[in-house]
């Protein structure tokens, strides 16, 4: 087992400042821009895309040759410092991706997740689909159906997705379905949905509080025809889980519980990047901004507010980074990913809410950062399972007991 230290290695450090240039040179300037665009910023993950920060080979280099698990959460934290809606736009396919890894064979992960990314002359992307209209927190509620053709070895998906990051206009959908709804969250099953397939087409496009060059969208699966290969683990494996699960034997995770139990440290990271970012700038701005004859800073009020800021997000990384390395030498109970998450979230809109506090009427403005660093926290209380499902996981890995 690789040793948890919070010193990075050297290709830590030098992914973090090549990640923090990127965001300074190139996020940051046009960060404003495709906020009010509220659009998915095309041109600037294509540049991602030319140095390599936005597709599968990062990705898989990162998780693969990193013992430590601390890479990821680094580069991220870096990314989201630069603007969490451009971030989100360059991770969100790392999401179809991460569902694919959780549950697809070898020979799937090897055919599909390059093509959630594509190239810099020719874009793809991802999306993950599990919540729908009328369950998110409660999976077991879920309604898209997969129903299978033996005769065909065909698969026919159909219902609604929602809150979809990327949905619509990816490339590659991986969809979560009903294959069995007497056996509820245990009944599912994960579906690769290629590209251009007939029946799969972008519902209602959200416009949001926050992140919003991220594109988020309603997917709708009408009559939607997949072949057997397109069923993630094969259906060999579904059908000895759900045997499994029909004599009462312990089925494995559902497949969204999987991918989110993967992807929680990562989501922390990117709260801990927007919380920083806030954090920076209200410091840089108390020390500048004069009242009463001096620094604002120089008040302990202010000052006081700063040190409880720098100490809630150091507070935050370290969980994060222990839940990244605990997920890293598979020792990932959940409730590790769980608490960083919860953590990470909540410092992140009391944090940013502080920075506009701290530049008074000006931090209410949009001339100024902080109240869209305010906006892009709050999403991190909300998706891959909200404040309150964290504390649901948290409470029943403590008390060993099914909390309601
Ligand atoms: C911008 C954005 C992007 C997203 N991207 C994706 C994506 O790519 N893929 C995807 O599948 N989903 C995505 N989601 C959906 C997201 O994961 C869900 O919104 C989230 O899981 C909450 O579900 P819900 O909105 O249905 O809220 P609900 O589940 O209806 O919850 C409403 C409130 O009730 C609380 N609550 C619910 N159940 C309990 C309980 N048992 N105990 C205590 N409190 C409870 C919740 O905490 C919340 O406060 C995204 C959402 C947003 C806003």
């Amino acid at each position: 087992m690789t040793e948890f230290s919070l010193e990075l290695n050297d290709d830590q450090i030098g992914i973090q400042n090549w990640v923090h240039g990127f965001s300074e040179e190139v996020i940051r300037p046009v960060a404003e821009e495709w906020d009010e665009r509220e659009e998915f910023p095309y041109p600037i993950v294509k540049q991602a895309a030319e140095i390599g920060l936005y597709g599968w080979e990062f990705m898989a280099e990162a998780m693969t040759n990193d013992p430590t698990g601390l890479t990821m959460p680094v580069a991220i934290e870096e990314l989201f410092w630069g603007d969490a809606g451009i971030g989100m736009a360059i991770m969100g396919s790392g999401l179809a991706a991460a569902g694919i890894f959780a549950s697809g064979t070898n020979e799937q992960i090897i055919e599909w997740v390059p093509q959630c990314y594509g190239d810099a002359q020719n874009l793809q992307l991802g999306a993950f689909c599990a919540s729908e209209p009328d369950a998110g927190s409660d999976v077991g509620g879920y309604r898209l159906s997969a129903k299978y053709d033996e005769a065909k070895d065909e698969w026919t998906l159909n219902g609604t997705k929602a809150w979809i990051t990327n949905g619509g206009i990816a490339d590659i959908h991986v969809v979560v379905a009903v294959i069995d709804p007497d056996l509820g969250s245990k009944g599912h099953a994960s579906f690769v949905i290629p590209p251009n397939t007939q029946g799969l087409s972008q519902g209602q496009k959200y416009k949001k509080h926050g992140i919003r060059a991220s594109h988020t969208a309603e997917v709708v699966l009408d009559d939607v025809k997949v072949s057997g290969s397109c069923l993630l683990g094969g259906k060999e494996k579904l059908d000895e889980r759900l045997a499994r699960v029909r004599a009462g034997k312990k089925g494995n995770a559902q497949a969204a519980m999987q991918t989110f139990e993967a992807t929680r440290p990562a989501v922390a990271a990117q709260a801990i990047g927007v919380a920083r970012a806030a954090y920076e700038y209200s410091l840089e701005y108390a020390k500048e901004r004069y009242a009463f004859g001096r620094p604002i800073i120089k008040n302990q009020s202010i000052a006081f507010m700063l040190a409880d800021m720098a100490t809630e997000i150091d507070a935050a990384r370290m969980l994060a980074w222990r839940a990244a390395w605990l997920g890293k030498q598979g020792e990932f109970k959940n409730a590790e990913g769980s608490m960083a998450k919860l953590k990470a979230g909540r410092v992140s809109v009391w944090v940013t809410e502080r920075a506009i506090q701290i530049l008074g009427g000006y931090g209410y403005t949009r001339e100024y950062p902080v109240e869209r660093w305010h906006r892009d926290a709050k999403i991190h209380d909300i998706f891959e399972g909200t404040e309150q499902i964290q504390q649901l996981v948290i409470s029943r890995a403590i008390s060993g007991l099914r909390i309601e």
